[in-house]
């Protein structure tokens, strides 16, 4: 039997484009096959691609969304413009872009092609400062971005880190064992980069609603030691803290002048180190277990500023009963997984809600 052909996604550019055809049978299960037109993507394309493109076609059915998705993405398709986008098919295609590690210039027109609701950021706040006028145990768990409005910058943009190093491959034991100097060089920079630099209006936000009773525990990823400077009393430091250093070989403490002098252990003479986790290292017994013990019986779960990669961290906004709300400037991949979720800057996102719940 011949079903009718429909148009699932189409996506071009300047004078060609590339089409995902499906049909759909009585039961509602599609299948589709995927055309491309071959003079324009010879320039949009590798020619192995636009060989396999044209094959392709007629040739190969689909069976399943994710085949085809999984094929189209070997063409980079959300770079393309969006030409089409079939009704049945909107929610997957937009979470299909959002989930895309392809940049797109059109991000803009993709939402409006797959029918995205405008959201209402002031809506959003309303909702969050009801639940935290209801909650009764609130824990607010705080990342990198927490910090960057005081300049200090995320992982995020491994273009401009320093000396083109990935961070996650000094943090760890291996570099502090087998290539020291890097380590060092990485920790000293990392420690005067803070130089200068203070708690921002989010961080003294946070700390009012503490006093507030609105807060009632923040745990954090962050090493630099800003909530408390900015008056928070509950703190949990997950991943330790950059302002101290110890030993590495005798655990002595140290200051971290003597760590940027390149001092040895003045007890045995080994290599110091800050007082933050590694990526490698355990996270210490008692910071993790007051989180989870806090959050375990939270009402509500508010995550600021964390793309959520580095585990074990990430798995405590879910094992909470309580309500779970995400503020963070761009999407990340567990958005799906909380109750709420609010796209922007964490001072004016804080801002926005002290005002509700003050007045
Ligand atoms: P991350 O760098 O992986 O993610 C930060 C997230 O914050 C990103 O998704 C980004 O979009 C978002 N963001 C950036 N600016 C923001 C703003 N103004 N408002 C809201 N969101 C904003 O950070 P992570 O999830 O914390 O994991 C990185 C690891 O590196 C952690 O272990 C952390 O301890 C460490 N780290 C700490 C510091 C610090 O102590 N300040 C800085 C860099 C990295
Ligand atoms: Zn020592």
């Amino acid at each position: 039997m011949t079903l009718q052909e429909q148009v699932v996604l189409k996506v071009g550019a300047e004078g060609g484009s590339i089409t995902l055809w499906g049909s759909k049978n009585t039961l509602g299960q599609w299948t589709f096959s995927l055309e491309g037109n071959e003079s324009a993507l010879e320039f949009l394309l590798d020619e192995d691609d636009v060989v396999l493109l044209t094959r392709n076609r007629s040739k190969q059915w689909l069976d399943t969304w994710e085949e085809a998705l999984d094929r189209l993405n070997g063409y980079k398709w959300p770079r393309l413009y969006p030409l089409e986008v079939h009704d049945e098919f909107r929610d997957r295609v937009w979470h299909a872009i959002q989930a895309s590690r392809v940049e797109t210039q059109w991000l803009w027109e993709w939402r409006e092609i797959c029918g995205v609701q405008e959201v209402d950021i002031e809506e959003q706040i309303h909702v969050l400062a009801d639940w935290m006028k209801a909650s009764k145990a609130t824990v607010v768990l705080t990342g990198a971005g927490m910090s960057t409005e005081s300049g200090v910058p995320d992982f995020r943009s491994p273009s401009g880190w320093w000396r083109n190093i990935d961070p996650t491959t000094v943090a760890t034991v291996e570099a502090l064992e087998e290539n020291y100097a890097l380590f060092h060089d990485f920790y000293s920079m990392r420690i005067q980069a803070l130089n200068g630099l203070y708690p921002n209006e989010g961080h003294r936000i946070l700390a009012e609603l503490e006093k507030k009773n609105l807060v009632h525990k923040i745990a954090t990823q962050n090493v630099d030691g800003f909530h408390q400077l900015a008056g928070s009393q509950n703190v949990y430091e997950l991943h330790g803290s950059i302002r101290s250093c110890r030993c590495e070989d005798c655990g002595k403490g140290a200051k971290n002048e003597e760590l940027l002098q390149g001092h040895a252990c003045s007890h045995c003479g080994g290599r110091l180190r800050p007082n933050v986790v590694l990526f490698d290292e355990m996270l210490p017994q008692d910071a993790w277990q007051q989180a989870v013990d806090a959050i375990v019986d939270a009402e509500l779960v508010i995550v600021i500023g964390s793309s959520l990669n580095v585990y074990p961290a990430n798995q405590l906004p879910f094992m909470t009963k309580g309500k779970t709300v995400a503020i963070n400037l761009e999407p990340t991949a567990m958005d799906d997984n909380f109750d709420l979720v609010i796209h922007g800057k964490a001072g004016e996102v804080l801002q926005g809600t002290i005002s509700q719940l003050i007045n």
